[in-house]
């Protein structure tokens, strides 16, 4: 039977980079190694990585002037190491989930915080939109999709300070203005690469101006200066990571994939929107995340949401569950899901619907 993998993360891979990545696994590169076994200081592994650096580059459109590096520690390393390298004296944060949320207490441990809105009391079911940005600020700092509630900022916000921006579980769904930021950074495992690493673009100008001593492991100049080999990297993640660059510019880069990431929200968000047993969880339809779509039971029908996830199960239909602090349900859409799986669920849905 195929499996339709919804998980939110670690989640879907393309085939394209399993079985590359499989293959690599006994023989890297024709070197008669497993990519398991071999230096990261060889010929072979630099190359892995000097393309996958150039085809994000490519990819996103950055211009001269930033740098790509591929580190450790997951996202939530970033919530302390980039403050540690950016934050002077005051930055602002906008609080719509856990993952903000968490940044924003990391952040306050190197300088004022202004938390310019947040929509805690309301479950994060919205993205605030009346807020003022100080002038001040270092930066300003947002997550560009809420993996946890299935809310998205899909633009860049105008703001009086260079942006910041958290965009693991939405990056390479849309074209991003770099002029206004300062850093990016993203978690590999919604939609790159296997836990492990992490992708940060950070200007290099910004750089350089804190007092504080920062510790060589966190001192973005350090992995620039070394290329991301001042210790050992990843090496795994990072050659899967190739394998999804490769297979993204193959299918048309950005454009094709929002295309396709937007269709395929679209088909879910309809079926959502015209029964009578599911609704959506997102109070401001503008705010839907095209990545992650939340949804529940309506209140006469919440007792059969477990019954619903075992129907999937029984259709190979897999990792549907919500987040523990939503409930309900939570259909990961990530780039490497194919609309046929979509198609699927959404048939689930409906025949599930017609038999209760
Ligand atoms: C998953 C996720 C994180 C946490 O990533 P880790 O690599 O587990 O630290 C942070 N931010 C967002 C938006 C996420 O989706």
């Amino acid at each position: 039977m195929k499996i339709h993998n919804f998980y939110a993360g670690p989640s879907i891979l393309s085939e394209y980079a399993i079985q590359n990545t499989a293959d690599a696994i006994i023989n890297f590169a024709n070197t008669g190694l497993s990519v398991l076994e071999v230096s990261h200081r060889s010929k072979e592994f630099q190359a892995v990585i000097d393309e996958a650096t150039e085809l994000v580059k490519e990819l996103l459109e950055i211009p001269e002037g930033f740098s790509v590096l591929w580190l450790g520690g997951g996202a939530s390393l970033q919530f302390c190491m980039l403050p540690f390298n950016l934050l002077r004296n005051k930055a602002s944060y906008i609080d719509t989930g856990t993952w903000a949320s968490n940044a924003i207490k990391e952040a306050r441990l190197f300088g004022d915080v202004d938390v310019v809105a947040s929509s805690k009391d309301a479950g994060y079911t919205f993205i605030p939109k009346d807020f003022v940005i100080p002038s001040d600020s270092d930066y300003f700092h947002y997550t560009t999709n809420n993996t946890i509630y299935g809310t998205e900022i899909r633009h860049d916000p105008e703001a009086p300070c260079p942006l910041v921006a958290d965009m693991s579980s939405d990056i390479f769904t849309r074209k991003i203005d770099f002029s206004k930021y300062n850093a990016i950074y993203a978690g590999a495992q919604k939609n790159l690469a296997p836990a492990g690493v992490t992708l940060v673009i950070v200007r290099d100008e910004a750089l350089g101006h804190v007092d504080r001593p920062i510790p060589t492991m966190l001192d973005y100049r350090t992995h620039i200066k070394k290329g991301s080999m001042f210790n050992t990297p990843p090496v795994l993640p990072i050659f899967t990571a190739l394998q999804t660059l490769r297979y993204y510019k193959q299918l048309g880069g950005v454009p094709e994939l929002e295309r396709r990431d937007l269709e395929k929200a679209a088909l879910l968000y309809k079926a959502i929107d015209e029964s009578n047993m599911f609704t959506g969880t997102v109070s401001d339809p503008a705010d839907r995340s095209i990545m992650n779509v939340c949804f529940v039971m309506t209140p006469q029908y919440k007792e059969l949401e477990p019954s619903f996830i075992d129907f999937c199960k029984a259709r190979g239909i897999v990792g549907i569950k919500g987040h523990r602090s939503v409930g309900g349900f939570r259909a990961s859409l990530y780039n490497a899901l194919p609309i046929e799986s979509v198609r699927v669920l959404v048939e689930a849905m409906h025949d599930f619907e017609a038999t209760h």
